[in-house]
C-alpha cells in the first residue's frame, strides 16, 4: 500500500526535474520531486552557476591586465581563491535555499533521498513508498574518470569546485566544454596549466574556425597544449607532486592537480530501472522518443540522462513541454532539438548555433556559401594583450538561408542569443544585411558581412 500518491513524480531536482514539476504544479497537478543531493542539480551546484562565477573572476583578471592601456596605474596586491570560493559557495547556497522555499510555495513535495523503482508506478525512498501516474526521470549525470592506474589521484569538475586553495600547476585532461573552460579560468587566475588532448583538436564537433581560433588564443594566453597525448597512468612522486605517464612514452611531472574533463555519464545505476522495465543503452542512458517517452508508458526521461543534448536550457525546455503536453492540453508539444544554440565560456567565449561549415557541405554540397571575418575587437585597440574575434555565417541555396552562425570573441556569449532566434526563424543572409547595424560593436559585423 503506497504512502503517497501523486500525479507526477520527478526523480532529480535539477534543471529538468524542477521544471517539469513546477509546470505541472501550475496546471494544478499534485507533484513531488525526489532528490538525494542539494537542490538545483549539476547546473546550480557543480556546473553552470559556479563555473560562470569563476569565468567572471577570470574576465576580471584579464581586464586588470588590460587596464594599463586605458591609463590606469594599478598595483595588484593579490587574489584570494579562498575568498572567491567562499563568496561563490554562499551564492550557490542562496540559490539552494531559494529553491526550497520555491518548492514549498508551489505546493511541490520534496522527498529527500535515493529513489528506487519498485514497479513502474511505485518508488521507494528511505523505506517509504510513493506512487505516481507519471514518473519523469531527470537524474542527470556525473563526470567520467578513465580506467587507468592512479586515476583516483585526479579530480573532476566536481573536485574543481571543491578546491579550497588554488592549484599552482594543473594538468587538464580532455578537449570538450569543461576542459577548455576550466583551463581558461585557472590560467587567468594565475595557475600554470597544461591541457592534454588525446587527439589533435579541442571541441571536435565545433566549426573548424572556432576550434582553431580558440587553440591560438589559449596558446597566446600561455596554456600549454599537448595534442595526441593520452594519459596511461598517474602516480604521486616522492615530492608529493603528480606524475603523468602518457601512452606516447612521455612523462610529465610537477603537477599539484590533475582534472579529468573527458565527458559525463548518466546517473542511472541504483535506480532499479529493471523493476520498472525501463531500458537503457550500453552506456546507461535512458533513450527517450521525441516526446521524451521511455519504452515504458507513463515514464519519461529528459535532461542529461536521455543522452540527447546535455545542456541546462535543453532540460528545462524539454521538461516544460512535457508538462504542457501531459497536463496543458497541448498534444503535439515537444522540444525541437534542431538549432539549439550553445555557448562555451572559454577565453574568449564561443557562441554557436546550427550547422558547422563541414556539416553543411556534407548535407548541401555546392549550395553552401560561407561568409566569415576575423578582426581585433575595438576594446583591444588600447590593450596590450590582443584577442581576436572570428565570425562565420553558413548559408544554403539561392536564398542564402542562414543554417549556421559561429562566433568566437569578446561578447560572443551575449551576442548569439538573438542570432539564434533569427536562425530558428529561417533568416536569410539578406535579412541580416537589411538589419541596421549597431555601432560601434563587434556584433554589427554579422549584419555587414561581405
Ligand atoms: P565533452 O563531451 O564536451 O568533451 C569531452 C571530450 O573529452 C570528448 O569529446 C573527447 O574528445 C575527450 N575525451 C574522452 N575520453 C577521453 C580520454 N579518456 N582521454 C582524453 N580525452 C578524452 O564533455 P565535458 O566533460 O567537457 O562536458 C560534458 C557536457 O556537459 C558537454 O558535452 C556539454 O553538453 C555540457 N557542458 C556545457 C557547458 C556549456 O554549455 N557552456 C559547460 C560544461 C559542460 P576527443 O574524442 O576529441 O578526444
Amino acid at each position: 500500500m503506497a504512502d503517497k500518491h501523486y500525479d507526477l513524480i520527478a526523480i532529480g531536482a535539477g534543471s529538468g526535474g524542477l521544471s517539469v514539476a513546477e509546470r505541472a504544479a501550475r496546471y494544478g497537478k499534485r507533484c513531488a520531486v525526489i532528490e538525494r543531493g542539494p537542490l538545483g542539480g549539476t547546473c546550480v551546484n557543480v556546473g553552470c552557476v559556479p563555473k560562470k562565477v569563476m569565468w567572471f573572476a577570470a574576465n576580471l583578471a584579464h581586464s586588470l591586465g588590460d587596464a594599463a592601456g586605458y591609463g590606469f596605474d594599478i598595483e595588484l596586491r593579490g587574489f584570494s581563491w579562498e575568498r572567491l570560493k567562499a563568496a561563490r559557495d554562499a551564492y550557490v547556497q542562496g540559490i539552494n535555499d531559494w529553491y526550497h522555499s520555491y518548492l514549498a510555495d508551489s505546493g511541490i513535495d520534496l522527498i529527500q533521498g535515493e529513489a528506487r523503482f519498485v514497479d513502474a508506478r511505485t518508488l521507494e525512498v528511505g523505506g517509504e513508498r510513493y506512487t505516481a501516474d507519471h514518473v519523469c526521470i531527470a537524474v542527470g549525470g556525473y563526470p567520467a574518470v578513465p580506467d587507468v592506474p592512479g586515476a583516483e589521484l585526479g579530480i573532476t569538475s566536481d573536485g574543481f569546485f571543491a578546491l579550497e586553495s588554488q592549484p599552482r600547476r594543473v594538468a587538464v585532461v580532455g578537449s570538450g566544454y569543461i576542459a577548455v573552460e576550466l583551463a581558461g579560468v585557472l590560467k587567468a587566475l594565475g595557475s600554470d596549466v597544461t591541457l592534454l588532448l588525446r587527439r589533435e583538436h579541442l571541441l571536435r564537433d565545433f566549426d573548424a574556425m572556432l576550434r582553431e581560433a580558440l587553440m591560438e588564443e589559449m596558446l597566446n594566453d600561455g596554456i600549454g597544449i599537448l595534442s595526441g597525448t593520452q594519459v596511461a597512468a598517474v602516480s604521486r612522486c616522492d615530492n608529493g607532486e603528480l606524475c603523468i605517464e602518457c601512452d606516447n612514452g612521455q612523462r610529465l611531472e610537477g603537477f599539484d592537480a590533475l582534472i579529468w574533463a573527458i565527458g559525463r555519464k548518466p546517473a542511472t545505476a541504483g535506480l532499479g530501472l529493471d523493476a520498472a522495465g525501463v531500458e537503457t543503452d550500453a552506456e546507461g542512458y535512458i533513450p527517450s522518443d521525441e516526446f521524451e517517452n521511455t519504452n515504458v508508458r507513463g515514464i519519461s526521461a529528459l535532461g542529461d540522462v536521455n543522452g540527447k543534448v546535455a545542456l541546462t536550457p535543453v532540460a528545462i525546455a524539454a521538461a516544460r513541454r512535457l508538462a504542457d503536453r501531459l497536463y496543458g492540453g497541448m498534444s503535439g508539444r515537444r522540444l525541437d532539438y534542431e538549432n539549439i544554440p550553445s555557448v562555451v565560456f572559454s577565453h574568449p567565449p564561443i557562441g554557436t548555433v546550427g550547422l558547422t561549415e563541414a556539416e553543411a557541405r556534407e548535407r548541401h554540397g555546392d549550395a553552401v556559401k560561407v561568409y566569415s571575418t576575423r578582426f581585433t575587437a575595438m576594446y583591444h585597440a588600447l590593450s596590450e594583450h590582443k584577442r581576436q574575434t572570428a565570425m562565420k555565417l553558413v548559408t544554403v541555396g539561392a536564398q542564402e538561408k542562414v543554417v549556421g552562425c559561429h562566433i568566437i570573441g569578446m561578447g560572443a556569449d551575449e551576442m548569439l542569443q538573438g542570432f539564434a532566434v533569427a536562425v530558428r526563424m529561417g533568416a536569410s543572409k539578406r535579412d541580416l544585411d537589411d538589419t541596421v547595424a549597431l555601432h560601434p560593436t563587434s556584433a554589427e559585423e554579422l549584419v555587414t558581412l561581405r
